[in-house]
């Protein structure tokens, strides 16, 4: 005979498919049967999409009716999932801003210093910061700002954020000038730009 958990485990590992509309929109969700679930549930599994988790004692026709009400949370979070699909998660966390914030500090300035003895730009402080959804900054009065998770990017991808801000000292937008001026030491800047479309930053 199978303990609880095993059976648990079995129950899971086939779960039903099934489709319903929520409001307007046909929504998959499978249906898994939990000896252990006290109460229903519903989860959202980043490739499994939609699941529903119903205790053994009740009946699995109390499912439809729980997912219409909760139509709205469930659209917002698969909509959400979806968006995350394939894409690299950078989680925040206040550990790895101290241990890397000074070994970016030094990245930074190494290629600043190199990529400016070409372009010859001024600027003032540089500071490595914890940003939510940005990689760089430049501040009006030529302060330059870049996030520690840069930390985890490939150097070249480094190099164009660097040049990016590096540029705004002289163009502080996204003109076609700012653009040229970018090119010339990141030839293959759009090619990277895309490639930086695949990380999300997320907190905690
Ligand atoms: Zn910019």
């Amino acid at each position: 005979m199978l303990c609880d958990d095993a059976f648990d485990r079995y129950l899971h590992k086939s779960p039903v498919k099934h489709t319903i509309l929520l409001n307007g929109f046909a929504t998959a969700y499978s249906v898994r049967h939990s000896r252990r679930a006290r109460n229903l549930r519903i989860t959202i599994d980043p490739t499994r999409g939609l699941i529903a988790t119903v205790p053994l004692a009740q009946h699995e026709q109390t499912v439809e009716p729980f997912l219409r009400k909760k139509a709205r949370w469930i659209l917002k979070y698969l909509s959400k999932a979806k968006r995350l699909e394939g894409k690299t998660i950078i989680k925040h966390s206040k550990r790895e801003y101290e241990k890397n914030k000074l070994f970016v500090l030094k990245t930074v300035k190494e290629r600043i210093a190199f990529f400016n003895s070409f372009y010859k730009f001024h600027h003032r402080m540089i500071r490595i910061r914890n940003q939510t959804s940005l990689w760089g900054s430049c501040t009006r009065t030529g302060n330059l700002q870049f996030n520690y998770k840069l930390v985890y990017l490939p150097k070249r991808s480094v190099d164009y954020i660097v040049v990016h801000e590096l540029c705004h000292l002289k163009e502080h937008n996204h003109s076609q000038r700012f653009w040229k001026l970018v090119e010339k030491m990141i030839p293959d800047y759009k090619q990277i730009r895309r490639s930086l479309r695949q990380y999300v930053m997320q907190e905690g």
